[in-house]
């Protein structure tokens, strides 16, 4: 068997709020035990359920600040009036452990990873239309009229930076939108250049060498025969 060496792959899903990302990421999760998702920082107040270092770090205003000052988020955004990031220092560890790491960012911030990493992967799932996205908002009832249209507004502005990612999604039903993104991590996965290193078992390099050696001896090739 050939083996790879090789760092986790990068994987940016965007899109705009309301547009089920956080359910195909969960998803996608349940099939490729290999993927870690990141846990954003986050200055709004934690919705009903929502639980600290599960959802979110959650934060305050200020403390979200010191930590844009001393450069330990690997790309932030303001987004409805709150702060949204990501901490790069776990990003790092499971990469480096060769773990695929999921994002799940709005644009700003995923367009400041483009910028310094361009070779990650940028998906960007879109609602099967605005006025689905519109009930979507409306039926999970988490937030204000007010801040609907803020959210149904700014989505409108994002989806015109579709062109800037890889892979666009539909997400028209959760089990089509989540078998294409597992569908894409896998060809990705396999991309030659995000290949390291190949390296055979000494054993069978070993094997590998006799028959190449064996094939030599009994059919070698001499053009001069031809
Ligand atoms: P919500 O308030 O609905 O949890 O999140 C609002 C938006 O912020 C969503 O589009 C969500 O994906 C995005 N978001 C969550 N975490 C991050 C993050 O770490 N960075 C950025 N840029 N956006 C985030």
């Amino acid at each position: 068997m050939i083996r790879t060496k090789k760092q986790g792959l990068l994987i940016v899903l965007s899109g705009p709020s309301g547009s089920g990302k956080n359910t195909i990421c969960d998803e996608v999760k349940k099939e490729n035990s290999n993927i870690w998702e990141s846990i954003s920082m986050t200055s709004r107040k934690p919705r009903k359920g929502e639980e600290d270092g599960v959802n979110y770090y959650f934060v305050t205003k200020e403390q979200f600040e010191k930590n844009i000052d001393d450069g330990s988020m690997l790309e932030y955004a303001q987004f409805a009036g709150n702060y949204y990031g990501t901490p790069r220092k776990s990003v790092q560890e499971h990469l480096d452990k060769g773990e695929d790491v999921i994002l799940v960012i709005e644009i700003q911030g995923a367009l400041q990873i483009k910028k310094k990493l361009p070779q990650a992967l940028f998906v960007f799932l879109l609602p099967p239309s605005m006025r689905e996205l519109k009930k979507r908002l409306t039926d999970r009832g988490t937030e204000s009229e007010e801040k609907i249209m803020e959210r149904f507004e700014t989505a409108y502005r994002e989806i015109n930076e579709l062109s800037k990612y890889n892979y666009v999604i539909i997400n028209d039903k959760i089990e089509n939108a989540a078998s294409k993104l597992s569908a894409i991590i896998q060809a990705e996965r396999c991309r030659v250049d995000r290949i390291e290193e190949v390296f055979l078992d000494t054993l069978e390099e070993k094997i590998h060498e006799t028959l190449v050696d064996k094939n030599l001896e009994n059919k070698s090739l001499d053009v001069n025969k031809i």
